[in-house]
């Protein structure tokens, strides 16, 4: 018999206590990470197994899959259910999640299905590449219960795709479009990157219209970031050609607002452009600090909400939406709760599968130190800022030890930005805004401004954890 570990054990009355715990901090919502691409992106430095351009449908690699989905089934199988009411999303994201054959993701959301329960009307996404499906696999999606498509597309010019290492091509980007509009699929969104070398204003401006006339419901647009380790960090600089300067990248950012909004796109989050209706309710729940499962290789899980006795806590917010960069200011460090490689996750899991077995099933994310209150607080502040909807300075008060303290901080810190029209203070709790309002009275609720506020919103929100002299 194993031995059962003693991380386990210890956290086997935490995690009792955490099923008990009132429902307002239950997980609503589960990210399943499939982490197959055809090719690893050469900006890329999230947990990838790359299959081979063309060997996606070979029998070895499709043997290779089963055996992934049969170990995340298993994770699934051994975590303890703490939401009493059943999931209001799921989120299959990559990797490439649209390698994956139809009975495998089938499989998947049964197993979903049985251990936590999934909401009639849930919402249920997947990121699906250009060149691996058409539009007979998107209904089949849809028959399963597949809400919203998430589509990769980052450029449309061949050069650029190229450039990146992406196996896709411009033409796989159109037949991808006309797939998923003669499936009729719900809601779909696209994924644009900007900061790609040799990308000038003019060529992103075609490809914010290029986007545009795809017609989808919601656009994620992502500027480069060049990751330690991977092949563009041998060849690229920051701000340095053939990169775009800060300037202009800075300038695209600018041009994606004003072009997307004109269209009548919602700039609802610092990334992420939604018609009305269309935002993704998955990526909210991050956003919001909301619990959330994650399972499978290098994915985590955020069990803590609002200091929750059990469970890990992690900035992976967006993470699956473009290669796993965690962009948020002050250094995630990345505390991943499964292991990013698949030989250390098949031994997290062994250990996981066996305590289970023998203590009943477990907290994902148990072996971490919980959150601290701190840590919480500067999670609300940062996610929240980066929301067109702003933060609520009185719940912020309400919710966190020293709260009120850290609400007056986090005012006074924002006060130089609101002067300079980068961030709106308001004296009303709720999101209605009057600029400059720290004048009449208490500050109830900030928000950065659109877009210049966005585009420096890393630099303020450092200002603001200064402010709040808070040690991550
Ligand atoms: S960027 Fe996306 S498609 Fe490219 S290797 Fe990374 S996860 Fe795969």
């Amino acid at each position: 018999m194993r031995a059962v570990s003693a991380a386990a054990e210890a956290a086997a009355a935490a995690g009792q206590e955490a099923g008990a715990a009132d429902d307002a901090e239950a997980p609503s919502a589960a990210y399943v990470h499939l982490p197959f691409c055809k090719r690893k992106c050469s900006y890329c430095d999230f947990p990838v197994i790359a299959v081979g351009k063309d060997l996606a449908g070979t029998p070895h690699v499709q043997d290779n899959m089963q055996r992934y989905v049969e170990m995340v089934v298993q994770e699934i199988e051994a975590s303890q259910r703490l939401n009493s009411e059943p999931l209001q999303s799921v989120f299959f994201g990559g990797g490439t999640p649209s390698l994956i054959s139809l009975p495998l993701l089938e499989q998947l959301l049964a197993a979903l299905d049985q251990r936590f329960g999934l909401a009639a009307g849930a919402e249920v996404s997947i990121e699906a590449d250009p060149g691996t499906f058409d539009a007979a696999r998107l209904r089949s999606y849809m028959g399963m219960g597949v809400t919203r498509v998430s589509v990769g597309v980052q450029s449309f010019q061949d050069e650029l795709l190229a450039l990146c290492g992406r196996a896709h091509d411009a033409a796989d980007v159109y037949r991808a479009i006309e797939a998923v509009h003669a499936a009729g699929v719900p809601s779909w969104s696209l994924d644009l990157m900007s900061g790609l070398p040799q990308l000038t204003q003019e060529l992103w401006q075609r490809s914010l219209e290029q986007a545009l006339d795809a017609a989808p419901h919601h656009i994620s647009t992502y500027d480069l970031q060049v990751e330690e380790h991977t092949p563009f960090a041998k060849r690229y600089w920051p701000g340095e050609a053939p990169l775009p300067s800060d300037d202009a990248a800075a300038d695209m950012y600018c041009q994606a607002s004003h072009t997307l909004r004109g269209a009548g796109f919602e700039h609802y989050e610092v990334s992420n452009y939604a018609l009305p209706g269309h935002r993704c309710r998955h990526n909210m729940v991050y956003w919001q600090g909301g619990a959330f499962y994650g399972l499978g290789l290098g994915s985590a899980s955020y069990l803590q909400a609002r200091g929750r006795a059990a469970g890990s806590a992690t900035h992976l917010i967006g993470r699956h939406q473009l290669a796993g960069r965690c962009r948020l200011p002050g250094s995630c460090g990345r505390r991943f709760s499964r292991p990013k490689r698949l030989n250390a996750y098949k031994q997290w899991l062994e250990q996981f599968a066996a305590d289970a077995e023998q203590l009943g099933p477990r907290v994902p994310g148990a072996f971490l130190p919980p959150e601290s209150a701190d840590e919480v607080l500067l999670d609300s502040v940062m996610l929240r800022l980066r929301l067109a909807d702003g933060l609520d300075l009185s719940q912020l008060a309400a919710r966190h030890p020293q709260g009120e303290e850290a609400a007056a901080l986090v005012a006074a810190a924002l006060r130089p930005h609101v002067e300079r029209g980068w961030a709106v203070a308001s004296n009303a709790s709720s999101s209605g805004s009057s600029s400059g309002g720290s004048a009449g009275g208490t500050v109830r609720h900030v928000r950065l401004a659109d877009p210049q506020g966005f585009v420096m919103s890393n630099d303020i929100i450092s200002d603001v954890f200064a402010a709040l002299d808070i040690t991550q």
